[in-house]
């Protein structure tokens, strides 16, 4: 999966990150006349998707805060990627990287992968991740303490604990992240349906052994449904 777009995203989704240099979508002024057009067109997807995304989140009533910030990431090697973390005060902040941005090819497919963001945030997956991940290492660690393991082989169970305990909810989280997602872009003005060709540009995960992402598939299964429920087709 390495290298590309939503896959390598959708895994970030839930990690921090610490060393990111991002500013707001609305101080970014590239240089470039086209990556100049671009910018502005993200901005504005921004602002809608945010306004969008805050109502849902509120509505939700899950998460204490629904101030989004989405950022761009300027760090001048950084892949195609989007992800979604919080900063210190607990502020929901969605990053997206310069090749992120270039590789979406309307404002539709920006809408879609901000909207799959904001979704994980108001979904609270981050805190529930950390928790699954805590529950199994503790599972794990026990097990094999009960087998006479000892504190190396211990921590070495609770590691492979933690990320089983991740892996297990990936494909789920971001099925849910999808459904809410579409449910977002289409809030904030913009097609779902134009917006999930993206899945087609990036490589299905199915084939991929212990895949922790569900098939494009079925990712696209889900944003139909979501699309009926709201009458969009
Ligand atoms: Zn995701």
């Amino acid at each position: 999966m390495r290298g590309f777009a939503l896959s390598l995203v959708l895994l970030l989704a839930a990690c921090g990150s610490s060393s990111v240099i991002a500013i707001p979508a609305a101080e970014w002024q590239p240089s470039s006349p086209a990556l100049r057009e671009k910018a502005r067109e993200f901005e504005q997807v921004s602002r809608a998707v945010a306004a969008s995304a805050e109502k849902e989140c509120r509505r939700q009533a899950r998460s204490a805060n629904c101030d989004f910030a989405i950022l761009v990431d300027l760090s001048s090697r950084a892949p195609a990627n989007a992800f979604q973390t919080l900063d210190e005060d607990g502020r929901p902040l969605i990053i997206f990287t310069r090749p992120m941005i270039d590789s979406t090819e309307n404002a539709e497919e920006m809408a879609f992968v901000m909207g799959h963001e904001a979704a994980h945030h108001i979904l609270g997956h981050i805190a529930r991740q950390t928790k699954n991940a805590k529950e199994s290492a503790r599972i794990f660690g026990e097990l094999a303490r009960k087998q006479g393991a000892d504190d190396a082989g211990i921590e070495r169970a609770q590691a492979l604990g933690a990320e089983v305990g991740v892996q297990n909810y990936t494909r789920v989280f971001e099925l849910e992240a999808d459904r809410l997602g579409t449910k977002i872009t289409h809030a904030a003005g913009y097609d779902p349906m134009v917006g999930m060709v993206f899945f087609q540009r990036i490589p299905d995960p199915s084939d991929r052994f212990l895949a922790t992402h569900p098939p494009n598939a079925e990712r696209v299964e889900a944003v139909l449904q979501t699309a009926r429920q709201l009458g969009l087709r």
